[in-house]
């Protein structure tokens, strides 16, 4: 028990929610012979990054491209960039025409990733901006032609403005569109007695707690929230 929980304040660490065992069963067997080869070299190019494990981990990313491929999204969001792992996954997967507002505060981190992304020829889907999310999103939503404008938008970055994001994100994105938030059981604390998490852990746990009971009571969404690497949640706007 304590080994899982010494590995569980690692958020992200995709073996908390699974065994270790499982998980590299499922990698060996099912993702990374599908991992597409630039996806693999920016992970491996980014694994140098000393918060590397804030990667998606490529089954997540699987099970992301596999749900984009469905909705065929034209105009997506992305929150929380980092060396650019799901970002990528979603430029590959997307149409030829198809756009990615990416925003992150920390443009160093995606510039390790971006000769992988400019080798796969995907620059181009990509329009990176380099600033807080919320300011982003609320100039978006000055422009009422952008409401229900975007199909998808993937949120990864500060856990305390997850439903701030969601707020902004339920006006930005159509109905029928798709929102996914990761990390929505930080580590597995979500379901802790709060004594036993770190004390350096609690405030976003407390976060995720938060948001995970506002998203449930949303009548403005069908959700499934699945405990994969570190908990993503899956919305679909319906009203
Ligand atoms: N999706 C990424 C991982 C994101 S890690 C991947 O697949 O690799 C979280 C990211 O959120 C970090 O890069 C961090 O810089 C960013 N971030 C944190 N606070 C932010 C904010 N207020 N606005 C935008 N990005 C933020
Ligand atoms: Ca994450």
């Amino acid at each position: 028990m304590e080994k899982t929980r010494k590995q569980a304040i690692t958020p992200g660490n995709p073996t908390v929610l699974q065994s270790q065992k499982l998980q590299e069963y499922i990698l060996k067997t099912s993702v990374y012979p599908r991992e597409p080869n630039a996806l693999k070299e920016l992970r491996i190019a980014a694994s140098n990054h000393p918060m590397a494990f804030m990667s998606t981990s490529p089954d997540s990313g699987q099970f992301m491209a596999l749900l984009l491929k469905l909705v065929n999204p034209k105009k997506a969001i992305e929150i929380g960039v980092f060396t650019g792992y799901s970002l990528l996954l979603t430029a590959l997967t997307i149409p030829d025409d198809g756009k990615i507002t990416a925003i992150d505060i920390d443009r160093k981190a995606y510039e390790m990733g971006l000769p992988s992304i400019k080798k796969a020829g995907v620059e181009n889907k990509i329009d990176f901006i380099e600033s807080p999310a919320m300011p982003i999103l609320d100039k978006l939503l000055e422009d009422t032609e952008k409401e229900g404008s975007f199909d998808f938008a993937f949120v990864d970055a500060d856990k305390n403005n997850y439903w701030n994001y969601h707020e902004r994100l339920m006006k930005l994105i159509k109905v029928g569109g798709m929102v996914m938030y990761d990390n929505t059981l930080w580590g597995g604390t979500v379901a802790w007695p709060e004594e036993d998490v770190p004390e350096a852990k609690r405030e976003w746990r407390r976060c995720a707690i938060e948001f995970n009971e506002l998203v449930s009571a949303d009548a403005r969404v069908e959700i499934s929230q699945v405990p994969l690497g570190d908990g993503i949640t899956i919305c679909r706007r319906v009203c």
